[in-house]
């Protein structure tokens, strides 16, 4: 029996998979995430929800043939993990915490955004493509690049960051990162919600939006599609500059296909085509254009890329 793990740490939960050697899910489950005292609790939390999942399998500790985890953090070259701000972790190599609790097994670690795009680029939107890059539109903007299979997260971490790109010249707010102008302040959902509410005070153009409390970006997105002007003119904002980071993208790595999930992804093909006509726009160099695809493992991604590190060949 051979089994392969594939670990997806966030914030608030931990999403676990186990595979077989060809890659397929045979099941998955998640726990909670103890950010308490520094993190500590973590690692013996996996390791052991890893061996008792494992033995229901009807395996033993000799099943358990790799592991693959992606953590939410700046992740060296070298496996060090600088900092996780979402999981309380800092100044350790996860990959020798993880195996020194499973007899010493083979565990690989990378980004999660990275790692997201590497279950994509295997077994997702980006299915069939040499080369790819996944933006993820949620809460912020994650990015990762794979290129010829190989997940391109550079030599301090940051590779894939396309979130901070800046874009928007002459933007006052400061973004999480302490920069001006990124790509996530105005194409993340909080975006989207942000530059909504700059609108409807900016303009007294009638819309379906002024009567909603406690706007979200899902809000914004369906009142888009249904014709709301306002609505459309600040989703077109939102996908100007996303097709402005797009183009910068291409100019430097030139993918085949840029994979599109996150929370906002969900508002489907409309956004898709939006996007499409916003990077169109951007693109100057050669009428040959990179696909733009939706995601498709949702919240899967994590556990497929992470397991993927590890398969054999
Ligand atoms: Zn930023």
């Amino acid at each position: 029996m051979e089994f392969y793990y594939g670990v997806d740490m966030g914030g608030t939960t931990i999403k676990m998979g186990r595979f077989d050697r060809e890659g397929t899910l045979l099941e998955k489950w998640e726990i909670p995430t103890r950010k308490e005292d520094g993190g500590k609790h973590i690692f013996d939390d996996i390791a052991e929800a890893i061996l008792t999942r494992t033995a229901a399998a009807g395996g033993s500790v000799d099943s358990i043939k790799a592991v693959g985890i992606d953590i939410p953090g700046t992740i060296w070259e070298d496996g060090y993990l600088e900092l996780s701000v979402n999981v309380g972790l800092k100044d350790i190599y996860p990959t020798e915490e993880l195996s020194r609790r499973l007899n010493h097994v083979p565990v690989a670690c990378g980004n999660d955004a990275s790692i997201a795009a590497l279950g994509e680029y295997w077994k997702g939107g980006g299915a069939g493509h040499r080369s790819m890059v996944l933006i993820t539109l949620g809460t912020g903007v994650g990015g990762g690049i794979v290129l010829d299979g190989k997940v391109i997260a550079g030599a301090h971490g940051i590779g894939g960051e396309i979130g901070h790109l800046p874009v928007r010249f002459g933007e006052q707010e400061v973004c999480n990162c302490g920069n001006r102008g990124c790509l996530e302040q105005v194409s993340s959902a909080t975006g989207i919600v942000r530059e909504t509410k700059r609108t409807l005070v900016s303009s007294d153009q009638p819309s379906s939006l002024r009567e909603i409390r406690n706007l979200t970006a899902k809000d914004v997105l369906d009142a888009a599609k249904a014709g709301d002007a306002l609505a459309k003119s600040v989703m077109d904002t939102v996908t100007h500059y996303l097709g402005v980071a797009m183009g910068i993208v291409s100019n430097i790595v030139d993918p085949e296909v840029f994979v599109i999930g996150g929370g906002v992804s969900a508002a489907g093909q409309d956004l898709i085509e939006w996007i499409r006509e916003a990077y169109d726009a951007n693109m100057y160099m050669t009428k040959k254009r990179a696909d733009v695809q939706l995601a498709q493992l949702g919240n899967d991604a994590g556990i497929y890329g992470s397991v993927r590190l590890v398969l054999p060949e």
